[in-house]
């Protein structure tokens, strides 16, 4: 398999004000051309830095692409660079500083002489044009290895890595195309899933499956090889439907959806209509269910009734409720869920009340502790959990939890 690497550039990007996100997208484009990402360097406007950095990126990868700094600024490092690190000479392109002109006439401007600069190209390289913006990228050939210079802004460098460097990188690979497909899955632990799963993958050789644990659920990462897309898609799907035969119901996604359009897909299929209270998720679950367009056709109302006055005002919960329980109660909770859904009048509520700490927990209930309320037309229900996890993970996890019990419960008014 081909190895490639990453160098990011630009001091911003070792600041919390800019991430680097090219790097991401990168790797997921090698990948689904088999191309394996090894390592990711962010290297600041440095020229020795930079220097070191690509010399030892060819020395070891077979695949090395560069992004930021081909702007025209004295800070913009790359071009010079590079060429020094490939020990290759910068040429000066008189059509590319021509076309420069007249790319900056058509916005009604003169060109700044100081833009000259982005008509110098490595020597040997293949210019690559830019559409988008001012700096063209380049692909040099050094030996046996591949280094693609890249602009910085995103959507500049997606267009130019897409029609120009992926076609070369996929040429390389013999025309062997990598899919990959995810299945989302919960209620299972990793161990349990992988000892129910293991006998359908391992009989795929030209799949890759991985296993893998992601805030609340386990995900299965499919990744086929085929010899075109459309094969690999199908490789893909094959598996899919054996793991959601073998798992059944604890499969949520089969194409890598998140819980909330899932719940939302099964709503709109059957005409329902759902509200939400929350207490400790303060509105991530209105949130999230709001997230997904089409939302209004099945999302009625929601509410975030923090205190117990507002639990009183808003949902109808008995004081002496809250008094004798306790605002994390189960009794709270379903009193949520039926003021919830009476309030609103939809076929479904769910009410999350709960402890997301860090302070605030007690011997009986610990940071952690939730109850999840649900109601319908035939019943009222709860669910206590204790979630580990910082105050993010907890609201988060609680969020995926109440959404999770509604699904279940949209299956089984379905089947029925
Ligand atoms: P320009 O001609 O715009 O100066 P450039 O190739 O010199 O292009 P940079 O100056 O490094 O690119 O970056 C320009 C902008 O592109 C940055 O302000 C940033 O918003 C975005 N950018 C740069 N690198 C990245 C990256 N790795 N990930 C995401 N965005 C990036
Ligand atoms: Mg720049």
């Amino acid at each position: 398999m081909l190895s490639a690497e990453i160098i990011a550039i630009g001091s911003e990007l070792l600041t919390p004000t800019k991430t680097d996100t090219n790097s991401l997208w990168l790797t997921e484009k090698l990948n689904e051309i088999g191309i394996d990402v090894k390592l990711k360097t962010v290297v600041g406007d440095d020229e020795l830095r930079l220097e070191e950095a690509v010399k030892d990126a060819i020395k070891r990868s077979d695949v090395i692409i560069t992004t930021g700094g081909l702007g025209p600024t004295e800070d913009d490092i790359t071009r010079t660079v590079t060429a020094n690190a490939v020990g290759r000479e910068l040429l000066y392109h008189n059509e590319l500083e021509n076309e420069l002109r007249e790319r900056f006439l058509g916005m009604g401007r003169e060109m700044p002489e100081i833009n000259k600069r982005q008509a110098f190209i490595i020597e040997g390289a293949r210019i690559l044009p830019n559409p988008n913006g001012s700096a063209s990228g380049m692909l040099v050939e050094v030996g046996e290895k591949f280094l693609a210079v890249l602009p910085g802004p995103p959507r500049e460098l997606k267009p130019m890595f897409e029609n120009h460097v992926l076609p070369e990188l996929s040429k390389l690979r013999g025309g062997v195309v990598f899919r990959k497909q995810i299945l989302k899955v919960s209620g299972m632990g990793e161990s349990a899933i992988d000892e129910a799963i293991a006998p359908i993958y391992s009989s795929y050789e030209k799949v890759r499956t991985s296993i893998l644990f992601n805030k609340s659920d386990v995900e299965v990462h499919l990744t086929a090889q085929a010899s075109s897309a459309r094969e690999a898609d199908i490789l893909n799907n094959e598996i899919a439907q054996k793991i959601v035969r073998a798992l059944g119901n604890a499969v949520f996604s089969t194409k890598g959806e998140e819980m909330e359009e899932v719940v939302g897909n099964l709503l709109k299929k059957m005409g329902k209509t759902l509200s939400t209270a929350e207490s400790c998720t303060g509105g991530l679950i209105a949130g999230r269910i709001t997230e997904v367009s089409g939302s209004s056709a099945y999302f009625i109302e929601g509410a975030v009734t923090y205190s117990n006055d507002a639990k009183m005002r808003t949902l109808n919960v008995p004081a002496e409720m809250l008094e004798k329980h306790g605002a994390v109660s189960a009794e709270v909770a379903e009193a949520m869920a039926r003021g919830m859904r009476e309030r609103a009048r939809t076929d479904y509520a769910v009410a999350v009340t709960g402890i997301a700490g860090p302070d605030g927990g007690t011997e009986e209930k610990p940071v952690g502790t939730v109850y999840i309320g649900y109601a319908d037309e035939d019943k009222v229900t709860s669910r206590k959990i204790i979630f580990p996890g910082d105050r993010y993970l907890i609201r988060w996890r609680t969020s995926q939890a109440a959404l999770e019990i509604l699904r279940r419960n949209l299956i089984k008014g379905q089947n029925e």
